[in-house]
Formats: structure tokens, sequence, C-alpha cells
């Protein structure tokens, strides 16, 4: 039997209700139980895929293919469950789909309205194939929004329909200190439980963000205002890292109060892994800095999963891990690239579309190998690594990739501008047109045997999720392989580059794939570990 846990955020938004319900997931499966993640996205886009990251943060993109809220990777992290596309909808793809329906007939001539048609598509999508104990399905947005309503709506109903039993409603809301009465306020979490209660949910968890101490005498007005159990105002302190969270919630009897609610009893949690990683985060033997080379760094929320995967090989080899912030445009003149570079333990190049800022990760992969520092290149960073050992090592000055506009030498392209017979076709669809020609989620890739890639896998094969449109072409291999970078990790058929390497580098590695996007806290991805192994070496060197 699932049960529902719907949790929503009031007062404000960037409260971190993805990370709280990530914690809540990880909790619950401290103490036993089986769990999966669900958010509701009220917006209209039918997904994040076509949105800038500027707008929405980083796409995360599941083994099916899906791309979706960056919540999901929080999700994936804590709990170490991979989401699947049914794990994230938002506005637009109920209503496309509801609106695909009527077209088709479906409703027999019906009116079709917000309730209950969008409602009861809703309720489907949370309920679809449930089979863990509990699902916990975060609703976007802040209460208050009128673009949450069918959602608010919908987990009404389902509070209804499937009663206390099976269904929990948790509410995130802030607790603000006043520095000139030198008082927390408890009325903007009052307001906000107010306005829920108008749509007919009354919360039975609340969950206040607070960056002090919550007396029992707040904790006390909180609980009688807003219709609670006192042990149920659970205090949300800050924390000083993330993987703190679900200890610090066990520690204010959050676990404790949901199996309440339902009734449940359970184990005592096992917190020793979550614990053990927050002594190494705080008490670390070293620490390495890491030069991301980009183009959104002024929104870090653009490489959330590549951050955390740093963190993750940070941790397995107990050093903290910096990162600089590098603008690829200022690696465009040359009397920067140096400067800026030298001081660093590795340089990574993460995913990137479009020309701007390309020749200054190409000037940053260059730099890499000639001076042996570390280098990452992932997705975009592989292929500009690739460009730049075709342009200075083997001598085609004019290798380019077609996304920057037509080229005589498409050494990065569409695979149907390189492959004599158009390409492949196996590429999964997503459901709008941008989204169809990209090559998204998980692929095979073969390693070759005697490289650094398949040592670090330790296997044969590995299964990576991808997000890309442009390829390295193939028919470069040779000429690329004489004079030194080798392609360490290739598509089953042969017809698809995955990994290039430096044999003779200390760390060398480009991929076509985001491994970031399944690391884990307690699965660190090998690629991370080893990259973060060779940072900690040379940190020791310079
Ligand atoms: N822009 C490149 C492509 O579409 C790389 C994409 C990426 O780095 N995710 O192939």
């Amino acid at each position: 039997m699932t049960r529902y846990i719907f949790i929503t955020g009031g007062v404000v938004s960037s409260l971190g209700k993805g990370l709280a319900s990530a914690a809540l997931g990880a909790s619950l499966q401290a103490r036993g139980f089986t769990v999966r993640l669900r958010k509701l996205d009220p917006y209209i886009n039918v997904d994040p895929g076509t949105m800038s990251p500027y707008q929405h943060g980083e796409v995360y993109v599941t083994e099916d293919g899906a791309e979706t809220d960056l919540d999901l990777g929080h999700y994936e992290r804590f709990t170490g469950v991979s989401s699947r596309r049914s794990d994230n909808v938002t506005t637009g793809r109920i209503y496309s789909s509801v609106i695909a329906r009527e077209r088709r007939g479906d409703y027999l001539g019906g009116t079709v309205q917000v309730i209950p048609h969008i409602t009861d598509a809703i309720k489907e999508f949370v309920q679809s194939d449930a089979t863990e104990d509990f699902i916990l399905v975060e609703i976007g947005g802040t209460v208050g929004d009128i673009e949450s309503l069918p959602f608010l709506e919908s987990i009404r109903q389902m509070g209804n329909e499937l009663g206390d039993g099976r269904t929990m409603f948790l509410h995130l809301t802030l607790v603000p200190y006043i520095s000139s009465a030198g008082e927390l306020k408890t009325k903007p979490t009052q307001h906000s439980v107010k306005e829920l209660q108008s749509l007919g949910i009354q919360p039975d968890i609340l969950l206040c963000r607070c960056d002090r101490e919550i007396p029992v005498n707040e904790r006390r007005k909180i609980a009688r205002f807003c219709n609670v159990r006192e042990a149920s105002v659970i205090p949300a302190y800050d924390v000083d890292n993330i993987y703190q969270v679900p200890i610090s919630y066990h520690k204010y009897g959050l676990d404790n109060e949901v199996l309440h609610h339902f009734g449940l009893q359970a184990q005592d949690p096992d917190m020793g892994p979550w614990e053990d990683i927050c002594d190494i985060i705080r008490n670390p033997e070293g620490e390495v800095t890491i030069g991301i080379v980009g183009k959104y760094i002024q929104l870090p929320d653009a490489y959330k999963s590549l951050t955390e995967a740093l963190v993750h090989g940070g941790i397995a080899n107990k050093v903290r891990v910096k990162i600089e912030w590098i603008a690829s445009d200022d690696l465009e003149k040359t009397e920067n690239v140096s400067e800026r570079l030298s001081k660093l333990d590795a340089i990574m190049v993460p995913g990137g579309f479009g020309e701007r800022g390309a020749e200054g990760k190409i000037a940053a992969a260059r730099y890499a190998r000639e001076n042996k520092v570390p280098y990452f290149g992932i997705c975009f960073g592989m292929q500009m690594a690739v460009l730049e050992a075709a342009r200075n090592l083997a001598g085609i000055t004019n290798a380019s990739s077609s996304e920057f506009g037509p080229t005589e030498v498409p050494l990065v392209g569409l695979m149907t501008e390189w492959s004599k017979d158009g390409g492949r076709v196996e590429r999964r669809s997503g459901e709008d047109d941008l989204g169809g020609t990209m090559r998204l989620g998980n692929y095979e890739c073969k390693l070759v045997p005697g490289t650094h890639a398949r040592e670090i896998y330790g296997s044969e094969t590995v299964l990576e999720r991808h997000r890309h449109r442009y390829e390295v072409n193939i028919n470069f291999l040779e000429q690329l392989e004489q004079k030194g970078l080798k392609f360490s990790g290739l598509s089953p058929d042969g017809r698809l580059p995955e990994i290039v390497e430096y044999p003779d580098h200390p760390w060398f590695i480009g991929v076509q794939f985001h491994p970031e996007l399944r690391s884990r806290p307690l699965d660190p991805h090998p690629l991370f570990v080893s990259y973060i192994k060779a940072a900690k070496e040379r940190s020791r060197l310079v």
C-alpha cells in the first residue's frame, strides 16, 4: 500500500523545498522504507528542456531520457533512486495531454474543465506505477500562486479520497527574525497556512525554516494558530552542508512525526552514512581548487549536479573542493589564459551550448594538455578538447563544430552531416521538436581495454546519460589517435565516440555524456573520484 506525502511551500520561494523533500526521502529510507519522489511544476512549458539555465537552472536528464527539473537531481542524490520520465510533470504537459484526448474525442462531447479533467489527469500522474511504501510529491511554486491552484486542488481531492491513513500534507514555511524588534515572527507562517486551509488543505506537519533557534513558546503559538500538533512544528535550521539536512530533520523529530501520522512503527534510522560524510566535509585532510570554465557562471544552479559530483569526489578523497568560476569569454584573450589557469589544481569544461566562449574553452583544453594539468571535459567540454587536438596537434586548422555555423571540416557535427548513410535513427524522440533532435538519456558505451577510462570504471561497458545534439566525427579517429588523442570509449556499434583521453597525460579525459547526473554522495561517480584524486596529487606537487 503506497502512502503519499505532499510537500508544499509558503511565505517565499527558495526555501529549499526540493532539498527538504529529498532529505525526508532519505530519512524514511534510513527507517527501512522504499520511497520515490515526484515533482509537479506549475509552469506552462511542457518540460524545462528548452528553458534557459538563467531561468531555470540545470536541466536534469533521467535514465529514460526525460529533461526534468533540477530538484530531481536532489532526489536522486539523497535517495539513490533513479528518477523516471513519470516523476516530473508540468502544467503544460498535463494540459497538452488533456487537449490531445479532447481532440481524439475521448471526452464524448463533454465540456472539458479544470475540475474534473485537469485534476483527474494530475491525480492519475501522481498515482501512476506506485509500488513504493511512500511517494513524496513536491508541489512547485509557493502557496498563493494562481498557477499552482489545480495541483493543490488535486492533492486536496486525494487527501479526501484516500484519507489520513494514506496521505499527509507537509508545509514548508519561513519564520523570519526581525532585528529591529529583536523577535521571531510567526505571522507569515500563520497566513500561509490560512491560505492552504482556504483551499481545503490542513497541513499535518510544518517545517519551519529559521536562521536561529525557535523557542518552545513560538512553536506552541504556531501549533495553536495553525491547528497542528505541537510536536509537528519542526524547526528546519540552516546547516553548514546539505548532507547534514537528513540528520537535522531526524534530530528534531520529522521522521517520527511522519510515522505517528500514519500510525506506523519502524526500526530506528541508521544515519551513520550521512554522519560519516558530514565528518569528512567538516574535517577534510586538504583542499583542491577546481576551475570551471563556463558560460553561466553567475548562476551556479546551472551546474548543480556538476558541483555536487565534485563534492562527492572530494568526500571520497577526503578533501574540500573549492570551485573557481572562470568565464570562458575571459580566456579568449591569450594573456589571460595562464594567469587565470596556472593556480588551479584541475580544470573542468562542462556541458554547454552555442559558440559564445567556445574559443576560451578550447584555450583551456590546450593549456591543460600542454601543462599537464588534470582536465575533465564533459559533453561540450569533450567536443572542445577534440577540436583543440585537431587544430593544434593534427594541424587541421579549420576544424570546427557545425553548431557554430557552416564549416568545411565538421569535426563535431550532426551525425547526418558527417556520416555517409545519414546517421542512425535510434534516438528517442522527445515530445517537442527541439527536444526530438537530441540524444537524451542512457546509452551504452564500450570501453577500450588498456585505457585510463577502462581502468577507472573497472568494467567493459557503462551506461551513461546523454544530452546533446552534436557528435564527434568518427572519421577523424585514426588521424587524431596518431597524434596521441586516444578514443577510449565508443558506442557499441563503434560509430560514435563517447570518451577521449591522452594516455601520457596525468589525467585528461573528455566524455560525451554527463557522468555528474548519476553521482551520489553515498555512491560517488568513479570518474569524479579519480579526477579529484589527480587534482589532489597535483595540489601536493605545486
Ligand atoms: N552543444 C553541444 C551539443 O549539443 C553539447 C551539449 C552539452 O554539452 N550538453 O552537442
